[in-house]
């Protein structure tokens, strides 16, 4: 996984091939296995003697971020949440609901336990009473491994009973907004919440609350174990880190590649085997549905957040998925706006009408861009939360890029 090469993409057509790609139980690497390889050294050291700020500046010197989509340097919410009173709260984002994101899942049915002690890190690092552990549902295996794990580490006296309260999210696309998931661990409806106040001060049950989501809690364990370095010493088209791209559509090898930040779309695909046969590139969608897409000529740039930002898209989960010339830009846009339209909380006027209105609008023959635009910037402008106001994205990518088309 860590390097990609021919020989793991060849390996992973075998099984494709012999059709292992789904096994109920996945051979993964449990508590002692774990341990033996120093796992759980990192936390158990720093609770005897650690200082959470020496703590927070290497993993800043990793130059880790936030993989939510706005990119915030992890470690630095740490700060924040410490500077509130206690008792402080951690929750962690497992709903990975993200349409073409799958790289949680990855790292959960492999080495679950980096996971957990990335997250116990954190958990120490803001003296977090409880961590609320939230579980995309449609993980089965995902869900026993954690709980047979959490049991193992209540077991070895690692963390007391009930430290870890396992919860399984019920589906909801909007629950992976952090206030929304928020909402749903509290008992209640999963709908997101004005801010401020943010979730570092008032988050769970009103208490400050420190959220992280899985694959950011991987790296916190990596880094501590193995060093910034192995971030900061990676660079690619003047980008420095890794990245895991979770890549589906159009290419010969779906899966989740680590890759340096700084790579194309054309690093990405040739990572995942190439383009499938009979398919030539189109376009693409960096980071799940709310990126929108961006076309084949626009495929020499750095996925990362600070370019994605001049073409109007972001990097997000990196959630890719490869169109081809069999596929239309329209046709995935539209797919994109249904799927808002359906998970839309409905809570606010401009997302939950504007989603509908954008789906009637887009099945017309010809768009009506004036009318489509006005939409999107109410959207944008009046939603409430990140969903209504991404909304627009791939309506917009598509009178950019693929005016053609419509
Ligand atoms: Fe709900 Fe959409 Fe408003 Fe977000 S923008 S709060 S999903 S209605």
């Amino acid at each position: 996984h860590h390097s990609v090469d021919h020989a793991t993409v060849d390996k992973v057509k075998a099984a494709i091939d012999a059709g292992h790609t789904h096994a109920d139980m996945p051979d993964y690497e449990g508590l002692d296995a774990y341990r033996a390889g120093g796992g759980y050294d990192v936390l158990l050291g720093l609770r005897r003697d650690g200082d959470w700020a020496a703590v927070q500046d290497k993993v800043a010197a990793s130059g880790l971020r936030g993989l939510g989509g706005a990119g915030f340097p992890s470690g630095k919410k740490w700060g924040f949440v410490r500077a509130e009173p206690g008792p402080r709260l951690m929750a962690v984002n497992g709903d990975e609901g993200e349409p073409g994101t799958f790289k949680d899942r990855w790292y959960l049915e492999r080495t679950p336990h980096l996971f957990l002690e990335g997250m116990l890190v954190a958990a120490w690092a803001v003296e977090a009473e409880r961590v609320y552990l939230y579980m995309r549902d449609e993980y089965p295996a995902v869900l026993n491994i954690l709980r047979n794990e959490l049991h193992a580490l209540e077991d070895a006296g690692i963390i007391a009973r009930g430290y870890v309260d396992l919860r399984r999210g019920a589906g909801a696309y909007i629950c992976g907004e952090e206030s929304a998931m928020i909402e749903s661990i509290e008992g209640k409806r999963g709908i997101p919440r004005h801010r401020p106040p943010f979730v570092a001060q008032r988050g769970i049950f009103g208490r400050p609350t420190l959220v992280h989501n899985v694959e950011t809690l991987v790296w916190v364990a990596r880094v501590l174990r193995e060093g910034p370095e192995i971030l900061s010493s990676v660079e690619r088209n003047g980008r420095k880190g890794l990245r895991n791209y979770s890549v589906s559509g159009r290419v010969a090898v779906p899966g989740v590649y680590l890759l340096p930040a700084g790579s194309t779309i054309r690093d990405v695909i040739a990572a995942a085997g190439g383009m499938a046969e009979g398919h030539e590139f189109l376009a693409y969608q960096p980071g799940g549905p709310s990126s929108g897409l961006l076309p084949a000529s626009i495929d020499d740039v750095p996925l990362d957040f600070d370019t994605l930002q001049k073409y109007g898209t972001f990097i997000g989960s990196a959630a890719v998925v490869v169109l081809s010339h069999r596929d239309s830009a329209r046709g995935a846009a539209l797919n994109m706006l249904e799927f808002f339209a359906d998970e839309s909380c409905g809570q606010c006027t401009p997302c939950r009408v504007g989603c509908e209105k954008a789906v009637k609008l887009m099945q017309a023959d010809n768009w009506d861009a004036d009318l489509l635009t006005d939409l999107c910037d109410v959207m944008v402008d009046a939603s409430i939360c990140g969903l209504g106001q991404a909304a627009p994205n791939p309506i917009r990518s598509v009178l950019t890029h693929f005016k053609d088309e419509v």
